[in-house]
C-alpha cells in the first residue's frame, strides 16, 4: 500500500457514490455568486437570511485580532458591550460569546451535561450538538425527531436515574427548514424536572418580534434555560452565543473548552455584530421582506401555510446523484440552489435546500420557481 492509499480509495469511493465535496472558490455579491468557472448564478445557498454578510461594516478603531483567549487578554469593552447586548436582546441575565457557533453548540452540551446527567437529543440534530453529546460525560438519548411522546415515556421511564435530564433540539432544523415542538417540548420538561437547551442558530435574527428566534415567537423564552445563538447567519458575520442565568454563563466561562481554549472573536466583527443587532432590533424592514419572499416561495409552489415561517425551504429529492443532477440543472438555468446528501442529512435524504434572503428579489424568486417545474417537467415521472 502506498503512503495514504487508504484515505484514497475512500475518496474515490465517495466519487462514485455521488458524496465527494470539494472546495470551490466563489465570488459573492448581494444574492449573486459565481459558479466558480465565472459563471454569475443567483444565489440561493447562503444562510444570509437578512442580506448583511456581503454589506462592509466600516469601524477602523476595531483591531482585527483579539490577542488571545476571553480569560487571558482577549476579552474587551466592547466583547463585553455585545455580550451585555445579546442579554438584553434574548431576555436572559447573561451571555457569553464563542468564536464560532459550533464552538457554543459543542462547548455549551459538552459542559453544561455533567456526569450523572441524561441528554434527550432530537435524531436530525445538528452535527455541532452532535459532538457536544460525544464529548460530554452525560448519557445520551435520541429521540426520533419532533417526536415529544418518545421524550415523555423515556422521561417517565428514566428521570429518576439522572441527576438533571437535558432536551436538546434545534429551533429551526437546519436542513429541513421546520421548527421544533417547543411548546410541548416545555410542558413536559417541566412535568419531569427537565431543562431545555435550544440552537437558535437559524432563527437568531429571523423569528420572533424583535428578531430573538423561536422562543421569542413563541412566548416561552422564560421557560428555555438555555439558548444557543450565532453570529453567523442572518446577523452576517461569525461567531456563536450561550445567552442563560448568571451562574451557567460563569460556569461556562470556568469549564468550557471550547470557550477556555480558542482564540476570542475578532474585535471588528464584534463591532460589526454590536451595530446589526441594534439595526435588527429598532428595525424589521429586513425580517419583513424576507417574510414576503417567503410567503411568495411557499404559494408558488403550492405548499400548505405555515404559522412560522422559516427561510429553508427543502425540496427532497432522495438519491445523491439525482440532487447533483437537479442541482447542476439549475445552475444550467442560472441559480446556486446547493445539493445536500449524506452525511449531512440520512441517507435516502438528499434534497436540494433552497435559502431566502431578505435581498432577494419578487422577480428572482418567481423565476426559480419556473425553473424548477421546468426541470420537474422534463424529467420522466
Ligand atoms: N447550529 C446549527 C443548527 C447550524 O446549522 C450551524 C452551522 N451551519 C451551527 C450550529 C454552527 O454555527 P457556525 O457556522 O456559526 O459555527
Amino acid at each position: 500500500m502506498t503512503r495514504f492509499e487508504d484515505l484514497s480509495n475512500e475518496l474515490e469511493m465517495l466519487g462514485r457514490a455521488g458524496r465527494l465535496r470539494q472546495l470551490v472558490a466563489r465570488r459573492l455579491e448581494a444574492t449573486s455568486i459565481d459558479d466558480g468557472h465565472g459563471k454569475t448564478l443567483v444565489n440561493f445557498g447562503s444562510n444570509d437570511y437578512l442580506g448583511y454578510a456581503t454589506e462592509p461594516v466600516v469601524d477602523s478603531s476595531a483591531a482585527i485580532g483579539s490577542s488571545a483567549s476571553a480569560l487571558v487578554t482577549g476579552w474587551s469593552d466592547r466583547h463585553e458591550q455585545l455580550a451585555q447586548n445579546l442579554a438584553t436582546f434574548e431576555s436572559t441575565q447573561a451571555a457569553v460569546l464563542f468564536p464560532s457557533g459550533y464552538a457554543a453548540c459543542s462547548g455549551a452540551v459538552a459542559t453544561l451535561a455533567r456526569p450523572g446527567d441524561l441528554i434527550i437529543s432530537d435524531a436530525l440534530n445538528h452535527a455541532s450538538l452532535i459532538d457536544g453529546c460525544r464529548l460530554s460525560a452525560a448519557k445520551r438519548i435520541v429521540y426520533p425527531h419532533g417526536d415529544v411522546n418518545f421524550v415523555e415515556d423515556t422521561l417517565r421511564d428514566h428521570r429518576g436515574q439522572f441527576n438533571r435530564v437535558w432536551l436538546l433540539t434545534e429551533s429551526v432544523f437546519s436542513m429541513d427548514g421546520d421548527i421544533a415542538p417547543l411548546v410541548d417540548l416545555c410542558e413536559v420538561a417541566e412535568k419531569y424536572g427537565a431543562e431545555l437547551m435550544v440552537d437558535e442558530a437559524h432563527a437568531t435574527g429571523v423569528l420572533g418580534p424583535t428578531g430573538s428566534g423561536v422562543c421569542e415567537a413563541l412566548g416561552i423564552r422564560h421557560r428555555v434555560a438555555v439558548r444557543i445563538g450565532t453570529m453567523s447567519k442572518a446577523l452576517g458575520a461569525q461567531g456563536g452565543f450561550v445567552a442563560a442565568d448568571q451562574v451557567v454563563v460563569d460556569y461556562l466561562v470556568n469549564r468550557c473548552r471550547s470557550l477556555i481554549y480558542s482564540t476570542m472573536l475578532s474585535p471588528s466583527i464584534v463591532a460589526a455584530v454590536t451595530k446589526r443587532l441594534q439595526e435588527i432590533r429598532d428595525n424589521s424592514s429586513r425580517r419583513d421582506s424576507l417574510i414576503q419572499r417567503i410567503t411568495q416561495l411557499h404559494v408558488l409552489r403550492k405548499a400548505e401555510p405555515a404559522k412560522l415561517l422559516t427561510p429553508i425551504i427543502p425540496i427532497l429529492i432522495g438519491s445523491c446523484h439525482q440532487t447533483l443532477d437537479w442541482s447542476a440543472r439549475l445552475r444550467e438555468l442560472g441559480f446556486f440552489v446547493p445539493a445536500i446528501r449524506p452525511p449531512t442529512v440520512p441517507e435516502g435524504t438528499s434534497r436540494l435546500r433552497i435559502s431566502l434572503s431578505a435581498c432577494h428579489t419578487e422577480e428572482q424568486v418567481a423565476n426559480l420557481c419556473t425553473s424548477l417545474q421546468t426541470i420537474a417537467d422534463d424529467r420522466p415521472s
